[in-house]
């Protein structure tokens, strides 16, 4: 049986900065990685509707390492122009 994920995983939870309630969101991080450039989409996170603090769950935050860590296949890649003066 597997369990089934709670709906609204911050659902009555507040931000431990301002007070303010927090929202789930899909949020894009950036990340570098071994001097690549990394973005890591649809992340779960729980946003702060006051002041948009983000806070993370622990399982959401062990998929995104072992992303970065190469454990999971790249869903796609885009190229990133970079520009140095
Ligand atoms: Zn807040």
């Amino acid at each position: 049986m597997i369990k089934q994920e709670k709906m609204n995983f911050w659902e009555g939870e507040t931000c431990e900065y301002c007070g303010g309630s927090i929202i789930e969101k899909r949020v894009t991080l950036h990340r570098e990685v071994r001097g690549k450039y990394v973005l890591i989409e649809n992340v779960p996170a729980g946003v702060c509707a006051k002041c948009g603090t983000r806070y993370y769950a622990a399982n959401v935050l062990k998929t995104v390492e072992e992303s970065l860590r190469g454990r999971r296949a790249a869903e796609r890649k885009v190229v990133v122009p970079v520009y140095s003066l």
